[in-house]
Protein backbone atom coordinates (compact mmCIF):
# COMPACT_ATOMS: atom_id res chain seq x y z
CA UNK A 1 0.00 0.00 0.00
CA UNK A 2 0.97 3.69 -0.27
CA UNK A 3 3.12 5.03 2.67
CA UNK A 4 0.46 7.89 2.66
CA UNK A 5 -2.41 5.29 3.30
CA UNK A 6 -0.19 3.79 6.12
CA UNK A 7 -0.58 7.22 7.87
CA UNK A 8 -3.55 7.56 8.62
CA UNK A 9 -4.24 9.84 11.52
CA UNK A 10 -4.78 7.92 14.62
CA UNK A 11 -1.73 5.53 13.48
CA UNK A 12 0.31 8.42 12.07
CA UNK A 13 -0.01 10.95 14.07
CA UNK A 14 -0.71 9.66 17.64
CA UNK A 15 0.32 12.74 19.51
CA UNK A 16 -1.81 15.15 17.10
CA UNK A 17 -5.30 15.76 18.87
CA UNK A 18 -7.93 14.23 17.13
CA UNK A 19 -9.95 17.73 16.66
CA UNK A 20 -9.65 17.22 12.11
CA UNK A 21 -10.11 14.42 10.41
CA UNK A 22 -7.62 14.48 7.41
CA UNK A 23 -7.54 12.89 4.23
CA UNK A 24 -4.57 10.17 3.87
CA UNK A 25 -2.78 12.61 2.10
CA UNK A 26 0.78 13.76 3.87
CA UNK A 27 2.43 16.75 2.06
CA UNK A 28 6.07 16.96 1.85
CA UNK A 29 5.93 20.55 -0.56
CA UNK A 30 3.69 22.52 -2.47
CA UNK A 31 4.14 25.20 -5.07
CA UNK A 32 1.25 27.70 -6.85
CA UNK A 33 -2.19 25.26 -7.12
CA UNK A 34 -0.48 21.70 -6.71
CA UNK A 35 0.75 19.78 -3.32
CA UNK A 36 3.36 17.16 -3.75
CA UNK A 37 3.03 14.35 -0.77
CA UNK A 38 5.84 12.48 0.61
CA UNK A 39 5.67 9.45 -1.99
CA UNK A 40 6.23 12.92 -4.66
CA UNK A 41 2.33 12.19 -5.97
CA UNK A 42 0.87 15.54 -6.98
CA UNK A 43 -2.21 16.63 -5.92
CA UNK A 44 -4.50 19.81 -7.47
CA UNK A 45 -5.12 21.53 -4.25
CA UNK A 46 -8.58 23.06 -5.00
CA UNK A 47 -9.04 23.68 -0.99
CA UNK A 48 -6.67 26.33 -1.08
CA UNK A 49 -6.78 25.83 2.88
CA UNK A 50 -10.09 27.44 3.07
CA UNK A 51 -9.38 30.10 1.17
CA UNK A 52 -5.47 30.53 3.05
CA UNK A 53 -3.87 30.05 -0.09
CA UNK A 54 -5.88 32.67 -2.57
CA UNK A 55 -1.73 33.62 -4.21
CA UNK A 56 -0.88 30.07 -4.37
CA UNK A 57 0.99 27.75 -1.87
CA UNK A 58 4.72 29.79 -1.37
CA UNK A 59 3.87 32.66 -3.73
CA UNK A 60 7.31 34.03 -5.26
CA UNK A 61 6.40 37.93 -4.03
CA UNK A 62 4.66 37.15 -0.74
CA UNK A 63 7.69 34.78 0.23
CA UNK A 64 10.65 37.14 -1.06
CA UNK A 65 8.62 39.40 1.27
CA UNK A 66 8.68 37.52 4.32
CA UNK A 67 12.24 36.74 3.40
CA UNK A 68 13.41 40.47 3.67
CA UNK A 69 11.32 40.76 6.78
CA UNK A 70 13.00 37.86 8.66
CA UNK A 71 16.39 39.38 7.94
CA UNK A 72 14.87 42.48 9.53
CA UNK A 73 12.81 42.67 12.48
CA UNK A 74 10.15 39.76 13.26
CA UNK A 75 8.22 40.68 16.37
CA UNK A 76 8.20 43.73 19.02
CA UNK A 77 5.09 43.30 20.31
CA UNK A 78 2.87 46.47 20.33
CA UNK A 79 4.67 47.86 23.34
CA UNK A 80 7.26 49.35 20.86
CA UNK A 81 6.54 50.21 17.62
CA UNK A 82 7.68 49.06 13.96
CA UNK A 83 8.05 50.78 10.78
CA UNK A 84 6.00 48.06 8.74
CA UNK A 85 2.48 48.39 11.35
CA UNK A 86 1.86 52.14 10.42
CA UNK A 87 1.88 51.57 6.28
CA UNK A 88 0.10 48.18 6.78
CA UNK A 89 -2.48 49.30 8.07
CA UNK A 90 -3.07 52.41 5.91
CA UNK A 91 -3.02 50.15 2.89
CA UNK A 92 -5.61 48.13 4.53
CA UNK A 93 -8.05 50.62 5.45
CA UNK A 94 -7.46 52.10 1.92
CA UNK A 95 -8.41 48.85 0.21
CA UNK A 96 -11.99 48.90 2.55
CA UNK A 97 -12.53 52.20 2.16
CA UNK A 98 -11.99 52.77 5.96
CA UNK A 99 -10.03 55.04 8.38
CA UNK A 100 -8.41 52.30 11.15
CA UNK A 101 -7.33 48.58 11.24
CA UNK A 102 -7.07 46.51 14.66
CA UNK A 103 -4.55 43.95 13.48
CA UNK A 104 -5.20 40.15 14.82
CA UNK A 105 -3.62 36.86 13.64
CA UNK A 106 -6.68 34.10 13.30
CA UNK A 107 -10.07 34.83 12.18
CA UNK A 108 -12.06 33.80 15.56
CA UNK A 109 -9.58 36.42 16.89
CA UNK A 110 -10.53 39.00 14.20
CA UNK A 111 -14.47 38.46 14.48
CA UNK A 112 -13.90 38.08 18.94
CA UNK A 113 -12.72 41.35 18.54
CA UNK A 114 -15.31 42.87 15.93
CA UNK A 115 -17.80 41.94 18.69
CA UNK A 116 -16.01 43.16 21.53
CA UNK A 117 -15.80 46.27 19.59
CA UNK A 118 -19.56 46.21 18.76
CA UNK A 119 -20.22 46.38 22.12
CA UNK A 120 -18.10 48.80 23.33
CA UNK A 121 -19.67 51.02 20.41
CA UNK A 122 -23.29 50.21 21.53
CA UNK A 123 -22.40 51.75 25.30
CA UNK A 124 -19.76 54.48 24.24
CA UNK A 125 -21.56 55.86 20.94
CA UNK A 126 -24.91 54.53 20.84
CA UNK A 127 -25.55 54.75 24.56
CA UNK A 128 -27.31 51.32 24.84
CA UNK A 129 -27.73 50.67 29.09
CA UNK A 130 -24.55 49.09 30.40
CA UNK A 131 -24.44 45.08 30.18
CA UNK A 132 -27.64 44.93 27.22
CA UNK A 133 -25.86 45.10 24.20
CA UNK A 134 -27.35 42.53 21.46
CA UNK A 135 -25.77 40.73 18.24
CA UNK A 136 -28.03 39.56 15.79
CA UNK A 137 -25.97 36.66 14.10
CA UNK A 138 -27.53 33.83 11.24
CA UNK A 139 -28.59 30.50 11.13
CA UNK A 140 -25.71 28.38 10.00
CA UNK A 141 -23.21 30.88 10.99
CA UNK A 142 -19.69 29.59 10.86
CA UNK A 143 -17.29 32.25 12.53
CA UNK A 144 -14.53 30.31 14.52
CA UNK A 145 -14.04 28.07 17.51
CA UNK A 146 -13.78 30.14 20.60
CA UNK A 147 -16.49 29.74 23.32
CA UNK A 148 -17.93 32.70 22.26
CA UNK A 149 -18.05 32.22 18.54
CA UNK A 150 -19.60 28.73 18.69
CA UNK A 151 -21.95 29.74 21.52
CA UNK A 152 -23.90 31.30 19.04
CA UNK A 153 -23.76 28.49 16.27
CA UNK A 154 -26.51 26.30 15.58
CA UNK A 155 -23.93 23.56 14.20
CA UNK A 156 -23.99 20.82 17.40
CA UNK A 157 -20.75 19.35 16.49
CA UNK A 158 -19.31 23.04 17.20
CA UNK A 159 -21.17 23.65 20.53
CA UNK A 160 -22.22 20.84 21.86
CA UNK A 161 -20.23 20.01 25.49
CA UNK A 162 -18.77 22.92 25.52
CA UNK A 163 -21.23 25.37 27.38
CA UNK A 164 -21.74 27.72 28.88
CA UNK A 165 -21.85 30.19 26.59
CA UNK A 166 -21.84 34.12 26.40
CA UNK A 167 -24.96 35.29 26.37
CA UNK A 168 -26.03 38.74 24.61
CA UNK A 169 -26.76 36.68 20.81
CA UNK A 170 -29.73 36.51 18.96
CA UNK A 171 -29.68 33.86 15.91
CA UNK A 172 -32.20 34.73 12.81
CA UNK A 173 -32.37 32.72 9.60
CA UNK A 174 -29.64 33.40 7.00
CA UNK A 175 -30.85 35.01 4.14
CA UNK A 176 -34.14 36.41 5.82
CA UNK A 177 -34.27 40.28 6.31
CA UNK A 178 -37.57 39.89 7.71
CA UNK A 179 -36.01 38.56 10.70
CA UNK A 180 -33.34 40.59 10.88
CA UNK A 181 -36.02 43.54 11.54
CA UNK A 182 -38.16 41.76 13.96
CA UNK A 183 -34.85 40.99 16.17
CA UNK A 184 -33.76 44.77 16.15
CA UNK A 185 -34.23 46.49 19.36
CA UNK A 186 -33.08 49.36 21.29
CA UNK A 187 -30.20 47.17 22.59
CA UNK A 188 -29.10 45.94 19.15
CA UNK A 189 -25.21 47.08 18.54
CA UNK A 190 -24.48 44.33 15.54
CA UNK A 191 -25.63 42.47 12.74
CA UNK A 192 -22.78 40.19 12.29
CA UNK A 193 -23.26 38.04 8.72
CA UNK A 194 -20.98 36.14 6.27
CA UNK A 195 -22.21 38.00 3.53
CA UNK A 196 -21.49 34.38 1.53
CA UNK A 197 -21.89 31.36 3.84
CA UNK A 198 -18.44 29.57 3.57
CA UNK A 199 -18.55 26.54 5.78
CA UNK A 200 -22.58 26.43 5.80
CA UNK A 201 -22.45 25.00 2.07
CA UNK A 202 -21.03 28.37 -0.20
CA UNK A 203 -24.42 29.38 0.67
CA UNK A 204 -25.21 32.87 -1.74
CA UNK A 205 -27.94 35.15 0.16
CA UNK A 206 -31.38 36.12 -1.98
CA UNK A 207 -30.23 39.44 -3.88
CA UNK A 208 -32.12 41.42 -1.68
CA UNK A 209 -30.68 40.00 1.54
CA UNK A 210 -27.92 42.18 2.43
CA UNK A 211 -28.61 45.52 1.00
CA UNK A 212 -31.88 44.93 3.07
CA UNK A 213 -29.36 44.08 6.01
CA UNK A 214 -27.68 47.41 5.10
CA UNK A 215 -30.61 49.66 5.13
CA UNK A 216 -32.10 48.00 8.31
CA UNK A 217 -28.64 48.92 10.49
CA UNK A 218 -28.52 52.48 8.79
CA UNK A 219 -31.84 53.09 9.88
CA UNK A 220 -31.55 51.43 13.29
CA UNK A 221 -28.10 52.40 14.43
CA UNK A 222 -26.91 49.18 14.10
CA UNK A 223 -23.48 48.03 13.14
CA UNK A 224 -23.79 45.87 10.28
CA UNK A 225 -20.54 43.83 10.22
CA UNK A 226 -19.47 41.44 7.45
CA UNK A 227 -17.17 38.74 7.48
CA UNK A 228 -15.23 38.16 4.82
CA UNK A 229 -12.80 35.82 6.63
CA UNK A 230 -13.02 33.13 3.80
CA UNK A 231 -15.19 35.15 0.85
CA UNK A 232 -12.87 38.51 1.00
CA UNK A 233 -9.88 39.35 -0.80
CA UNK A 234 -10.65 38.12 -4.27
CA UNK A 235 -11.87 34.78 -3.90
CA UNK A 236 -15.66 35.61 -5.38
CA UNK A 237 -14.04 37.80 -8.38
CA UNK A 238 -14.25 41.27 -6.21
CA UNK A 239 -12.61 42.17 -3.19
CA UNK A 240 -15.14 41.96 -1.00
CA UNK A 241 -18.03 40.07 -1.72
CA UNK A 242 -20.73 42.08 -0.37
CA UNK A 243 -19.58 44.07 -3.63
CA UNK A 244 -21.42 41.64 -5.23
CA UNK A 245 -24.64 43.21 -3.98
CA UNK A 246 -23.35 46.94 -3.97
CA UNK A 247 -23.12 46.86 0.27
CA UNK A 248 -20.22 48.74 2.45
CA UNK A 249 -20.41 47.06 5.68
CA UNK A 250 -19.45 49.51 8.91
CA UNK A 251 -16.95 46.77 9.65
CA UNK A 252 -14.75 43.98 8.27
CA UNK A 253 -13.31 41.17 9.87
CA UNK A 254 -10.73 39.60 7.38
CA UNK A 255 -8.42 36.56 8.06
CA UNK A 256 -7.12 33.39 6.21
CA UNK A 257 -5.57 34.88 2.50
CA UNK A 258 -4.39 38.29 4.39
CA UNK A 259 -1.70 36.24 5.93
CA UNK A 260 -0.53 35.05 1.87
CA UNK A 261 -0.76 31.73 2.93
CA UNK A 262 2.56 31.95 5.39
CA UNK A 263 1.19 33.03 8.75
CA UNK A 264 -1.29 33.77 10.80
CA UNK A 265 -2.74 37.66 9.81
CA UNK A 266 -6.45 38.82 10.47
CA UNK A 267 -8.25 42.60 11.40
CA UNK A 268 -10.64 44.12 11.89
CA UNK A 269 -11.80 47.48 9.47
CA UNK A 270 -13.46 49.85 10.27
CA UNK A 271 -13.90 53.80 10.57
CA UNK A 272 -12.12 56.24 13.54
CA UNK A 273 -16.11 56.25 15.00
CA UNK A 274 -15.93 52.61 15.77
CA UNK A 275 -12.52 51.27 16.03
CA UNK A 276 -11.63 54.72 18.20
CA UNK A 277 -13.31 53.00 21.24
CA UNK A 278 -11.21 51.29 21.92
CA UNK A 279 -8.10 52.93 24.52
CA UNK A 280 -4.76 51.77 25.66
CA UNK A 281 -4.77 48.51 28.19
CA UNK A 282 -8.25 47.71 27.08
CA UNK A 283 -7.12 44.97 23.82
CA UNK A 284 -4.58 43.48 22.39
CA UNK A 285 -2.55 40.95 21.17
CA UNK A 286 1.00 39.82 21.64
CA UNK A 287 1.34 38.52 18.08
CA UNK A 288 -1.49 40.91 16.63
CA UNK A 289 0.39 43.37 13.61
CA UNK A 290 3.75 41.79 14.42
CA UNK A 291 5.93 42.94 11.75
CA UNK A 292 6.69 39.94 9.98
CA UNK A 293 2.68 39.81 9.47
CA UNK A 294 2.32 43.46 8.73
CA UNK A 295 4.90 42.88 5.73
CA UNK A 296 3.30 39.58 4.57
CA UNK A 297 -0.17 41.63 4.88
CA UNK A 298 1.15 44.79 3.35
CA UNK A 299 1.93 42.72 0.69
CA UNK A 300 -1.26 40.84 -0.11
CA UNK A 301 -2.98 44.49 0.00
CA UNK A 302 -0.58 45.69 -2.71
CA UNK A 303 -1.23 42.95 -4.86
CA UNK A 304 -5.12 43.30 -4.72
CA UNK A 305 -4.78 47.00 -5.30
CA UNK A 306 -4.82 47.16 -9.12
CA UNK A 307 -8.08 44.48 -9.06
CA UNK A 308 -5.85 41.74 -11.20
CA UNK A 309 -6.17 38.87 -8.94
CA UNK A 310 -10.15 39.75 -8.60
CA UNK A 311 -10.51 39.92 -12.10
CA UNK A 312 -8.28 36.55 -12.34
CA UNK A 313 -10.90 34.96 -10.02
CA UNK A 314 -14.08 36.35 -11.90
CA UNK A 315 -13.00 34.85 -15.21
CA UNK A 316 -11.63 31.95 -14.08
CA UNK A 317 -14.97 31.67 -11.77
CA UNK A 318 -16.98 31.66 -14.62
CA UNK A 319 -15.46 28.63 -16.68
CA UNK A 320 -15.76 26.77 -13.37
CA UNK A 321 -19.45 27.48 -12.89
CA UNK A 322 -20.07 26.69 -16.49
CA UNK A 323 -18.75 23.07 -16.17
CA UNK A 324 -20.21 22.81 -13.11
CA UNK A 325 -23.19 24.01 -14.44
CA UNK A 326 -23.19 20.91 -17.31
CA UNK A 327 -22.82 18.05 -14.19
CA UNK A 328 -25.99 18.67 -12.68
CA UNK A 329 -28.72 15.92 -12.93
CA UNK A 330 -28.86 13.26 -10.71
CA UNK A 331 -25.50 12.58 -9.59
CA UNK A 332 -25.05 16.74 -8.54
CA UNK A 333 -28.07 18.36 -7.30
CA UNK A 334 -27.01 21.84 -6.96
CA UNK A 335 -23.96 24.12 -7.35
CA UNK A 336 -23.56 27.20 -5.87
CA UNK A 337 -21.19 30.05 -5.39
CA UNK A 338 -19.28 33.07 -7.09
CA UNK A 339 -15.91 33.69 -8.32
CA UNK A 340 -13.39 30.45 -7.65
CA UNK A 341 -15.72 29.25 -4.72
CA UNK A 342 -18.16 26.70 -5.41
CA UNK A 343 -20.64 24.45 -2.75
CA UNK A 344 -21.63 20.93 -4.70
CA UNK A 345 -24.58 19.25 -3.38
CA UNK A 346 -23.92 15.53 -4.25
CA UNK A 347 -26.80 12.85 -4.33
CA UNK A 348 -26.18 11.61 -1.06
CA UNK A 349 -26.97 8.09 -2.49
CA UNK A 350 -23.57 8.21 -4.37
CA UNK A 351 -21.50 8.38 -0.62
CA UNK A 352 -20.75 10.93 1.99
CA UNK A 353 -18.72 14.12 0.41
CA UNK A 354 -16.10 12.61 2.22
CA UNK A 355 -15.86 9.33 0.52
CA UNK A 356 -16.60 10.78 -2.70
CA UNK A 357 -13.23 13.45 -1.74
CA UNK A 358 -11.41 10.13 -0.54
CA UNK A 359 -12.03 8.91 -4.69
CA UNK A 360 -11.53 12.29 -5.92
CA UNK A 361 -7.62 12.23 -3.89
CA UNK A 362 -6.99 8.82 -5.86
CA UNK A 363 -7.95 11.07 -8.62
CA UNK A 364 -5.13 13.73 -7.95
CA UNK A 365 -7.52 16.17 -6.75
CA UNK A 366 -7.73 17.37 -3.13
CA UNK A 367 -11.14 19.01 -2.00
CA UNK A 368 -12.96 19.15 1.20
CA UNK A 369 -16.77 17.93 1.93
CA UNK A 370 -18.65 20.31 4.66
CA UNK A 371 -22.07 18.94 6.15
CA UNK A 372 -22.79 15.57 4.41
CA UNK A 373 -22.67 15.18 1.12
CA UNK A 374 -21.85 18.70 0.00
CA UNK A 375 -18.18 19.33 -1.35
CA UNK A 376 -16.69 23.36 -1.30
CA UNK A 377 -13.84 24.02 -4.07
CA UNK A 378 -11.66 27.04 -3.29
CA UNK A 379 -8.84 26.71 -5.24
CA UNK A 380 -5.76 29.11 -5.29
CA UNK A 381 -6.29 31.66 -7.96
CA UNK A 382 -3.09 31.00 -9.42
CA UNK A 383 -5.17 27.78 -10.84
CA UNK A 384 -5.03 27.70 -15.17
CA UNK A 385 -8.27 27.56 -16.96
CA UNK A 386 -6.83 23.81 -18.31
CA UNK A 387 -6.38 22.82 -14.76
CA UNK A 388 -10.11 23.51 -13.90
CA UNK A 389 -10.91 21.82 -16.68
CA UNK A 390 -8.60 18.60 -15.76
CA UNK A 391 -10.49 19.20 -12.29
CA UNK A 392 -13.76 18.88 -13.56
CA UNK A 393 -13.04 15.90 -15.52
CA UNK A 394 -11.66 13.70 -12.68
CA UNK A 395 -14.91 14.86 -10.47
CA UNK A 396 -16.90 13.78 -13.34
CA UNK A 397 -15.19 10.54 -13.77
CA UNK A 398 -15.37 9.97 -9.82
CA UNK A 399 -19.07 10.52 -9.74
CA UNK A 400 -19.61 7.94 -13.05
CA UNK A 401 -17.07 5.27 -11.43
CA UNK A 402 -20.03 5.31 -8.16
N1 LIG B 1 -14.97 33.42 9.83
C1 LIG B 1 -15.22 32.73 8.71
C2 LIG B 1 -16.26 33.21 7.75
C3 LIG B 1 -14.50 31.55 8.44
O1 LIG B 1 -14.76 30.85 7.34
C4 LIG B 1 -13.51 31.14 9.37
C5 LIG B 1 -12.73 29.90 9.13
O2 LIG B 1 -13.11 29.02 8.39
C6 LIG B 1 -13.30 31.89 10.52
C7 LIG B 1 -14.04 33.03 10.71
C8 LIG B 1 -12.28 31.47 11.57
O3 LIG B 1 -10.99 31.65 11.13
P1 LIG B 1 -9.78 30.93 11.91
O4 LIG B 1 -9.88 29.46 11.61
O5 LIG B 1 -8.54 31.56 11.33
O6 LIG B 1 -9.94 31.23 13.36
Amino acid sequence: PHRTEEMMPDLAEPHVAHNYSPLPVTAASAEGAWITDVDGRRYLDCLGAYSAVNFGHRNPEIVAAARAQLDRVTLTSRAFRSDRLEPFCAALAELCGKEMVLPMNTGAEAVESALKVARKWGYDVKGVPDGRAEIIVAGGNFHGRTITIVGFSDDDDARGGFGPFTPGFVRVPYGDAAAVADAITDDTVAVLVEPIQGEAGIIVPPDDYLPAVRTLCTDNRVLMIADEIQSGLGRTGTTFACEHWGVVPDVYTLGKALGGGILPVSAVVADTEVLGVLHPGQHGSTFGGNPLAAAVGHTVVRMLADGTWQARAASLGTRLHTRLADLVGPDVLQVRGKGLWAGIDIDPALGTGKQICLALADAGVLAKDTHGSTLRLAPPLVITPDEIDWMVDRFAAVLRGR
